[in-house]
């Protein structure tokens, strides 16, 4: 069996029944988590304490100018050759096998990868490694969704259209949050991101309860899994609020901290490990709409997608809450917020209820689903949304 990037799909190993009967539990996720202030000048300390030889990075340009040289010094500090090469932006096949081909070339191989920046950078990085066969380090610069810690890429087409997703045999050697770097992001990002981490539970929940429901690698959510999906909600509606007012102010207190390890780390593995559901088919419904594909950021999309999983399981206390703190942290609560009328448009909410359907985790919802009740679900979310604003 050839395992060539790009073609590795765990899900046909982990889906089988070893007895016959029995779907497997599975949990997975990073071999390491650092996150503090200043961690960044570190960073060559913590690797080599697990690789040695060269380090390859992949940067933004802007994170480049001012983090590259941090980076290298550190690195070769700790003894490790260093390469770079600049991240070109997009998150395709044609720069995941440019990146390697780069780490390649004489002179140039390295024993890891490290990507810092936003989550294509990070998408991309993690692509190239897995063609090098080295161990991806990921050094996300926004909290703002929970994909640095997962062994998945996202891969789009060269105008950033979503084109599939690329396993990678493993979860990333390192993931690395400076919390100096995360204070320094717009504030909308650490709120897009608490709306992607707050959908973590109730997915996983769903998954939990429905026996036919697989994790993103195919096998059955864990306990494990659950109650730190369970422990990011939490956070974020005890630390949520007080987080984006640190931000706001440019302080990096113990709010911040605390919901930087939530959007990150426990949403990154509980979405992982616990798999997704309603929330997320909705929300990748909504990107069949140009403009919100454009101009919202995933997690906001994503708050829509958990009122309309909550209403749709008739959980209307759990929907109360959510959208009491959606309004509390400024996530939006209806589509009127995201600029769409829903009275206006109805061809495109067709669209997005047949695109939400497309995909295979909404169907994890505990009942058939059918495009009648998808559609009702996310026009009652929508009105819900609008009387609690
Ligand atoms: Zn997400």
């Amino acid at each position: 069996m050839t395992n060539k990037p790009g073609t590795l799909n765990p899900n046909t190993t982990y889906q089988k029944l070893p007895d016959g009967e029995e779907p497997i539990g599975l949990f997975v996720s990073p071999s390491q988590y650092v996150q503090g202030r200043g961690v960044i000048r570190l960073i060559g300390e913590y690797l080599s304490l697990c690789v040695s030889g060269g380090a390859g990075v992949v940067i933004t340009p802007g994170r480049d100018r001012v983090l590259g040289e941090t980076i290298r010094r550190s690195l070769e500090a700790a003894g490790l050759s260093v390469r770079t090469t600049v991240f070109q932006g997009e998150s395709t096949l044609a720069e995941a096998e440019r990146i390697a081909a780069f780490f390649r070339s004489p002179g140039h191989a390295v024993n890891a990868l490290i990507g810092v920046g936003g989550g294509k950078c990070l998408d991309a990085t993690r692509m190239a490694a897995s063609r090098l066969a080295v161990p991806a380090v990921t050094v996300p610069t926004t909290a703002s969704t929970d994909s640095p810690t997962a062994a998945h890429s996202v891969v789009y087409d060269q105008s950033g259209v979503f084109v599939d997703l690329e396993f990678c045999a493993t979860n990333p050697l390192l993931v690395l949050v400076d919390l100096e770097i995360i204070a320094e992001a717009p504030p909308r990002y650490l709120v897009a991101g608490m709306g992607d981490a707050f959908s973590t539970f109730y997915e996983a929940r769903c998954c939990m309860e429905n026996p036919a429901a697989r994790t993103a690698r195919g096998g059955r959510p864990t306990m494990a899994a659950l109650a730190i999906a369970r422990q990011c909600r939490d956070v974020l509606l005890d630390y949520g609020a007080a987080a984006l007012e640190e931000i706001k102010g440019r302080r990096k207190g113990e709010a911040l901290a605390r919901i930087a390890e939530a959007n990150i780390l426990l949403s990154g593995i509980g979405f992982e490990s616990g798999g997704l559901a309603g929330a997320h088919g909705v929300a990748q419904g909504l990107t069949v709409c140009e403009d919100l594909h454009k101009n919202c950021l995933h997690g906001e999309l994503v708050a829509i997608g958990v009122l309309a999983q909550l209403i749709l399981e008739k959980r209307m206390e759990e929907a109360r809450q959510a959208a009491g703190f959606f309004k509390a942290v400024g996530l939006p609560l209806h589509l009127g917020q995201l600029g769409f009328d829903p009275d206006r448009r109805s061809a495109d909410l067709d669209a997005i209820v047949q695109s939400s359907l497309g995909v295979f985790f909404t169907h994890y919802e505990p009942f058939k689903l059918t495009a009648d009740l998808l559609k009702a679900a996310v026009l009652d979310a929508d009105a819900f949304g609008r009387a609690m604003a």
